[in-house]
């Protein structure tokens, strides 16, 4: 067939996909066969769970539209939600059951310190995470975008920053989750949610000045980790409200 030609504009923070050369967020294809636009804007590096629009000629469409002639393409991140198109998003959000790959450590920590469910294992390889991903129906954080790429995966997200903290702040804000954040309920080792449990069952466990100081008591069901509001609370405690008036304002 005639060669045709796509222009594609990537809108938000979609262009820290892109190369260098793509400084305005636009990138031009050559195309000389149908192709899915979906295999066109990965092919620009964009993985398609983080493509929540994508309007071609003024048309919303899916990721099985197929391109066969010259066109027009704008895409949009789930962080652009405007009121345009609403009906035809892509992605979902409200989804708090993640799988992490091994090199955010971090960023599991911290969003089980907010009670988020989250699968990691540094361990796995891509093969662990995607089975459990599907099994256990979680979206999947990772930064290798490959792996993001991969047709099985639905739900996902690319952390822009390297710091767990800003990791932290962005995932509770792609999925929605802030009035979800519960602290201080779940394992920060395994996963497993705390239960409460009284002192006298566990104060041989306690070293002399905790069993003196703390009253109240959770533990892990599953590895058995007492935990407690010791001297690291506060300072945990300041980098939640930190971390939710975040989320709450303007980055
Ligand atoms: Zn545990």
């Amino acid at each position: 067939m005639k060669p045709f030609i796509v222009r594609l504009r990537f809108h938000g923070d979609l262009n820290v996909f892109l190369g260098s050369g793509a400084g305005d967020g636009v990138i031009e294809r050559r195309l000389a066969e149908k192709t899915s636009i979906k295999d066109v804007i990965e092919s620009c590096g964009v993985p398609h769970p983080e493509v929540d629009l994508i309007v071609v000629d003024e048309q919303a469409v899916g990721f099985d539209h197929t391109l066969a002639g010259d066109a027009k393409v704008k895409v949009f991140p789930v962080n652009n939600r405007d009121s345009f198109h609403t009906e035809k998003r892509l992605q979902m959000i409200g989804i708090s059951r993640f799988i992490v790959d091994g090199h955010l450590g971090g960023l599991t920590r911290n969003l089980r310190l907010f009670g988020f469910d989250v699968g990691y294992d540094q361990h796995a390889d891509d093969r662990q995470l995607l089975e459990i991903m599907v099994r256990e129906n979680r979206a999947l954080l990772t930064r290798d975008r490959r792996l993001l790429m991969h047709a099985i995966v639905q739900h996902g997200y690319y952390p822009r920053s390297q710091n767990p903290h800003e990791q932290t702040i962005e995932v509770i804000r792609r999925f929605g989750l802030s009035e979800l954040i519960a602290p201080f309920t779940r394992c920060l080792r395994c996963n497993a949610p705390l239960e409460e449990v009284a002192k006298a069952d566990i104060i041989e466990k306690l070293q002399a000045l905790t069993q003196i100081y703390y009253d109240r008591f959770r533990r892990c069901p599953n590895c058995e980790q007492i935990y407690w509001p010791g001297s690291h609370f506060s300072k945990l405690q300041k980098r939640i409200e930190e971390i939710r008036a975040r989320v709450r304002g303007t980055p």
